[in-house]
């Protein structure tokens, strides 16, 4: 069986470590100057959880996150606290002793600003997913594998990332994009409610009704800034089969493609999402792949219309109709594999024993576009890719339920983006390749981020992440973490 990882090749996930520049800088001091030395026994013994310092067994495993590029990063402690009551002893400990504090959920930030120096505290035991009448509860550590296939014994889903390690916390406070976005919209749209340990210590559950500007927040605000969410209850949409499909032109044909794509994804029925993939390994390559929520043959016929735009069939294709929870794991690069393998191995919260999943090394970049190419940018998107190197280019469509959301109604602004664009670099020369393509699709892009591609070069991430929403998301900061105990080098 075809699936997702073999058709990118971006998904060798070798662990190579790159120079990250910028990124790789540590974004905290490890405690303040003139605080009390801070008592980590103590702090252990009042956890009903772990708490790992350097010297433990499990140190060194335990201090890594998803890209090898912040292997160097080592924390004072990892906790992994079982409950909110631990969460909130953690920020006490933190408030206290002045240690820096962050949290972590699945590991993916692109900059690495779920570890630090100080205490980190990983929810990944808090990754429960229960379902009662179209809600999913799902903890704040869950994995999105997990969170697909527990929610699919029970005949439903909720609209999510395609990478089966990403964390859900970190995914739902940024928004959360995913292959039935177009049609259920973006992750965070399907929030009912959500629970949060702010700077005080205090459990918060935030809902259109209970602290409706954090519940506001919460939804595209981006993690890491507010306090640390341990739960999340979603409203479910029942699943069906769908058909999933994967099409390649010639790289000769790219530029037909490419103006093809951008003309059919963003205003196809809702039920149809797909991406354009512009890879170079070793060789470039123009793909096209996607979910169809419906019968293989409404998708042919979908398919078909984009063959005419680009004025001849795909070179190579693969076209399956099958059940939700395959496809999801199709889109995850595990078709060949069990939920419990579709993990990275080992023995700490959030790993499985038979986990076969490893970490990348990796450098990205992105954009929001908000309008079509022009064909002087399809050239410049086709140079771009045509450098030698190991690099991507991923368009993943939007529109449709994502864009019928006002733009102020949550926190992600970028309701009328019709698509997302990702630069994706491995092995040496990645940053180089990231930093000038970013640079030279800036004209025909503009400037719009997603704060969950987070990128530590942006100037003015404010407004690219945020736009108009960021006065309003200053103001939450303001409300519920007026100390900033939470600090990012981009915190709001
Ligand atoms: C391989 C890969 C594939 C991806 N695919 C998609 C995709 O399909 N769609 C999409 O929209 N995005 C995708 N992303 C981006 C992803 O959504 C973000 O990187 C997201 O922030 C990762 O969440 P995490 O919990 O795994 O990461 P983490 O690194 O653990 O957290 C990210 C940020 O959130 C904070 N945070 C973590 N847990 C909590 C918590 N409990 N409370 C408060 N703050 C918290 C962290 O401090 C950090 O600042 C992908 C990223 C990677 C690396």
């Amino acid at each position: 069986m075809l699936d997702r990882r073999e058709f990118l090749r971006v998904s060798a996930l070798t662990g190579v470590a790159v120079s990250t520049g910028a990124a790789a800088a540590m974004p905290f001091a490890a405690t303040v100057a003139g605080a009390a030395a801070p008592d980590w026994r103590a702090l252990a013994r009042g956890l009903d959880g772990t708490l790992i310092r350097p010297g433990d067994a499990a140190y060194d495993r335990a201090r890594l996150v998803f890209n090898s590029a912040f292997d160097k990063i080592r924390p004072a402690a990892v906790a992994y606290p079982k409950n909110a009551t631990d969460v909130a002893e953690c920020l006490a400990f933190a408030r206290r002793f002045n240690v820096p504090v962050t949290a972590r959920s699945g590991g993916h930030s692109y900059a690495g600003w779920s570890t630090g120096t100080g205490l980190v505290v990983d929810v990944s035991r808090m990754s429960g997913v229960t379902y009662k009448s179209g809600r999913a509860t799902v903890g704040a550590g869950a994995r999105l594998v997990d969170v697909y296939a527990k929610l699919a014994a029970h005949g439903v889903s909720i609209p999510a990332g395609s990478c089966p390690t990403v964390g859900v916390a970190g995914l739902t406070l940024g928004g959360g994009i995913g292959v039935v976005s177009r049609k259920y919209g973006l992750t965070c749209d399907t929030l009912a409610s959500l629970q949060v340990v702010t700077a005080d210590g205090k459990l918060l559950t935030c809902s259109p009704t209970q602290h409706a500007d954090l519940y506001w927040a919460s939804r595209g605000g981006g993690g890491g800034n507010f306090g640390v969410a341990t739960s999340f209850t979603f409203r479910t949409h029942p699943t069906q089969n769908v058909t999933v499909f994967f099409l390649h032109w010639p790289w000769a044909r790219a530029a037909k493609v490419i103006s093809a794509w951008q003309s059919w994804a963003p205003k196809a029925p809702d039920a149809l999402w797909s991406n354009l993939h512009l890879n170079h390994d070793p060789s470039p390559d123009v793909m096209v792949g996607g979910l169809y929520l419906g019968s293989q043959a409404g998708c042919e016929r979908l398919l078909q219309a984009l063959a005419d735009k680009v004025g001849a069939s795909p070179s190579s294709r693969f076209v399956s109709h099958t059940t939700y929870q395959h496809a999801m794991m199709i889109m995850a690069g595990c078709s060949t594999i069990s939920v419990d393998q579709c993990h990275r191995g080992g023995d700490l919260p959030g790993q499985t024993a038979s986990g076969r999943l490893v970490r990348d090394g990796f450098n990205a970049k992105s954009h929001m576009a908000y309008g079509p190419l022009s064909a002087a940018g399809i050239n410049a998107l086709i140079a771009q890719t045509a450098i030698p190197g190991s690099h991507s280019i991923l368009l993943d469509a939007l529109g449709g339920a994502v864009s019928r959301v006002r733009s102020d109604a949550t926190a992600f602004p970028h309701r009328q983006a019709i698509f997302s664009v990702q630069y994706y670099a491995h092995r040496a020369g990645a940053l180089q390749w990231v930093r000038a393509a970013h640079n030279a699709m800036r004209p025909h892009f503009g400037d719009h981020a997603y704060v969950n591609y987070i990128d530590p070069e942006l100037t003015d991430w404010r407004a690219q992440y945020y736009g108009p929403n960021a006065a309003r998301l200053a103001k939450v900061k303001a409300a519920y973490d007026p100390k900033r105990l939470f600090r990012l080098p981009q915190s709001i």
